[in-house]
C-alpha cells in the first residue's frame, strides 16, 4: 500500500547510520535516550483535546478486547508529561531531556513524495522538561547546534536552512530546518545576507529577515527534515507536571519538543545525491565504506585470491567492505555499484595481473587512481581519514 516502506539489507544499514549520527548529536548536548510504548490511551490524549477526530485528523485508532479505545502514536507529549509526573518533584529533577527513534503512525489522506511522508515512519523526538523560558531557551538553543551538526555530517549543511515558521502557542516562531530541494513541498524565502529562511506562510508577518534585516527575496522549493517548538507550560499545566521551586512554590514545568524524521532524511540524502542510474551516499551514511568489484576473466583464481586478501586486509583496518563476487557480467556490477551507492569503489581485474593495481574510485570526489595492491596501506589510511 502506498506510504508504507520495508527496509533490506543496505537500506536498513543506511537507515541506522543516519540513527547513529543522530543518536551521537542528542547524547552530546546531554539528552537521554528512552522508549515509550506506540499503543496510546484515549483518556490521556481527551484532557489535552488531541483525541477527537475534529482536532487531530492522522489517528489510526483501534480497540482493545475489552473495548478500550486506543490509538497509534503520532508523537508523544501526553504519555511522557504523564509518566514523568512520578518522576519530577523538586527543582533540583531539573533541567533534563530525553529522546527516542521510534515508529510513528499518520493515518494520511493521501501520502505522497515516497519515503518523504509515509503512514508508518520512523522518528526522532525529543523532548525537555526546565524551571523556566530562561532555561529553556539555553537547552533550544543547544538543541538547535546540534541539529545543524547532524544535517552538517548527514552531507546536507549548506542546503539546510534554519526556518522561521508561524509558531506554536508560547512564541512568536517555531523552527524549522527546511533542505532545499525540487522534491519539497514548502516554499521558503532565503534572507539575502545570512543563511536563515523564512517559511512562506508567515511572510506577510514578517517581510524581512528576523536575524539580520536582510531581504528575503529568493524564494526556494524545501523539505522540512526537521523542527523545534516551544510548548510552555500547554502539557504541563493539564497533565499536573509540577515541581516545587527554590523558595517552596508550585510551578508547571516549562516544555520544548524537538523532531527530526530519519527516514524522510533518508528520502532527502538521495534526492541531493543522485540522478536517474546512480546514487552516492555520504561517507558517514553509506552502508559500507567500500564497494570491491572483482572482475575475473581467465586468470580468476588468482585475482579472487587477491581480492579476499584486500578484502580481510581492509576488514582488519575497520574499514566495511561490501566484496561483489557474483558471477556476472562486469558491467551489471558496475551498474548495480552505482545505484547501491558506496562512495569509494575499488576494481581488482586485468590490471591487478598486468600491473599488480587495483583502481580507486572515490565516486564523491570524483576522484581515481591506481594503487598497488602492496601499497594497500596507505589507501586504508585514506579511508580511514
Ligand atoms: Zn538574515
Amino acid at each position: 500500500m502506498a506510504g508504507v516502506y520495508d527496509y533490506l539489507p543496505l537500506g536498513l544499514l543506511t537507515l541506522n547510520n543516519i540513527n547513529r549520527v543522530i543518536r551521537e548529536e542528542m547524547n552530546s548536548i546531554g539528552s537521554q535516550e528512552i522508549l515509550l510504548s506506540t499503543l496510546q490511551n484515549q483518556e490521556l490524549w481527551s484532557a489535552t483535546n488531541r483525541w477527537q477526530d475534529d482536532q487531530v485528523d492522522v489517528w489510526f485508532k483501534t480497540e482493545l478486547r475489552t473495548g478500550t479505545s486506543v490509538g497509534l502514536g503520532f508523537t508523544h507529549e501526553e504519555p511522557l508529561t504523564n509518566l514523568l509526573r512520578d518522576h519530577v518533584n523538586s527543582y533540583r529533577d531539573l533541567p533534563f531531556s530525553t529522546y527516542q527513534i521510534q515508529t510513528k503512525f499518520r493515518n494520511e489522506t493521501r501520502a505522497k513524495s515516497g519515503i518523504m511522508r509515509g503512514r508508518e515512519f520512523l522518528m526522532k523526538d525529543m523532548y525537555s522538561f526546565s524551571k523556566n523560558e530562561e532555561e529553556h531557551n539555553v537547552f533550544y538553543e543547544n538543541a538547535k547546534r546540534a541539529y545543524l551538526k547532524v544535517f552538517g555530517r548527514l552531507g546536507l549543511g549548506q542546503k539546510t536552512y534554519v526556518t522561521f515558521a508561524a509558531g506554536g502557542s508560547f512564541s512568536k516562531y517555531s523552527h524549522e530546518f527546511q533542505t532545499l530541494t525540487s522534491a519539497g513541498e514548502d516554499t521558503i524565502s532565503i534572507c539575502d545576507k545570512c543563511h536563515v529562511a523564512v517559511n512562506k506562510e508567515i511572510i506577510a508577518d514578517q517581510p524581512n529577515c528576523p536575524v539580520c534585516g536582510g531581504n528575503l527575496s529568493h524564494e526556494e522549493k524545501g523539505v522540512e527534515v526537521g523542527n523545534i517548538f516551544s510548548l510552555g507550560t500547554r502539557f504541563s499545566d493539564i497533565l499536573g507536571l509540577n515541581f516545587v521551586d527554590e523558595g517552596g512554590q508550585k510551578k508547571a514545568v516549562v516544555m520544548g519538543c524537538y523532531g527530526i524524521g530519519p527516514s524522510r532524511l533518508m528520502g532527502t540524502i538521495i534526492e541531493l545525491n543522485s540522478n536517474e542510474s546512480s546514487v552516492v551516499w555520504p561517507r558517514e551514511v553509506a552502508p559500507f565504506d567500500v564497494h570491491i568489484i572483482e572482475i575475473l576473466g581467465k586468470e580468476g583464481e588468482e585475482i579472487r585470491s587477491a581480492g579476499e586478501g584486500l578484502y580481510d586486509a581492509l576488514k582488519r583496518a575497520g574499514v566495511d567492505v561490501l566484496y561483489d563476487d557474483r558471477n556476472i557480467s562486469a558491467g551489471e556490477k558496475f551498474a548495480d555499484a552505482d545505484l547501491i551507492g558506496i562512495p569509494v569503489r575499488v576494481v581488482i581485474g586485468r590490471k591487478y595481473l598486468e600491473k599488480g593495481v587495483i583502481e580507486v574510485n572515490e565516486r564523491d570526489n570524483g576522484k581515481e587512481q591506481e594503487v598497488l595492491l602492496k601499497d594497500v596501506d596507505s589507501l586504508v589510511e585514506a579511508l580511514q581519514k
